[in-house]
């Protein structure tokens, strides 16, 4: 799953990070509401660790947005203050949970799991593109029908993919996340993967497989035609999410 960690508290930040990062999820993490807002924008998260008092924005006005833009993304919110007016407010506000801070690992983790959980049984467990069904749950893959074998890695890469509709994923990003690798590891395997993936995936009408994933030359590869124009326009004009995105992978490597 997906996690942003928003926590301006550099020690606890990296904690949290490291530990959701060990049971398995995916986690970026940011230290301001502003930055938070626009890694919200630029991708699609399961859940959101929100502190409250945080610096340029606030957790309550990152809620706030949070809600006015999609309904899906689960939170939880973590505060400083044991008053039940603040944790009344952040539950009438969206928030799906609140823990009191100081709190134990074991307990962050646990109301992680029950809150993903429950997000999961809503969520139709199949992913689909031009043709293409992945199938979460039963972990079956068809085009047009046609059921297709995938190994482990192979069904990790197209469920990254299909889960990141038209936005460009990189060769870096996917080490990172498919292969738990090095962003910068001197490697091709994620080509040699996506020429697997294709092959299995041609049909008589696309042989190459390029109409459902395409190569995003210079960057990396995206499903999802409309995403080419989206990732040259995040490149263009959110600076600021790339460098805060680097910084965080940066983290990562050094974790
Ligand atoms: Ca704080």
């Amino acid at each position: 799953m997906k996690i942003l960690v928003v926590e301006d508290d550099g020690a606890l930040g990296l904690f949290l990070q490291k530990g959701l990062k060990l049971e398995g999820h995916d986690v970026d993490w940011v230290e301001d509401g502003e930055t938070a807002l626009l890694q919200l924008e630029a991708r699609a998260f399961d859940l959101v660790v929100l502190d409250l008092g945080l610096p340029r924005k606030d957790g309550i006005e990152v809620l706030v947005e949070l809600r006015r833009r999609c309904e899906r993304t689960a939170v939880l919110v973590l505060t400083g203050r044991s008053d039940v007016e603040e944790k009344v407010k952040c539950l009438n506000l969206g928030a799906d949970d609140c823990l009191l801070k100081p709190f134990s690992f074991y307990e962050l983790r646990a109301r992680c799991k029950a809150l993903l959980r429950r997000r999961e049984q809503f969520a139709d467990p199949v992913l689909r593109h031009g043709g293409v069904e992945l199938n979460r749950m039963s972990r079956k893959v068809k085009r047009e029908g046609r059921l297709i074998e995938l190994t482990v890695k192979e069904f990790a890469l197209l469920e990254f993919l299909l889960a990141r509709q038209g936005q460009c994923c990189t060769r870096g990003e996917l080490l990172r996340d498919v292969w738990q690798m090095a962003p910068d590891a001197g490697t091709n395997v994620v080509d040699v993967y996506i020429n697997y993936l294709r092959k299995k995936l041609a049909t008589p009408e696309d042989p190459s497989s390029e109409a459902i994933i395409a190569t995003v030359r210079g960057a990396g590869y995206v499903i999802g035609g409309g995403g080419i124009k989206q990732s040259l326009r995040i490149v263009r004009s959110e600076v600021p999410f790339g460098q805060i995105h680097t910084r965080s992978i940066d983290r990562r490597v050094q974790a």
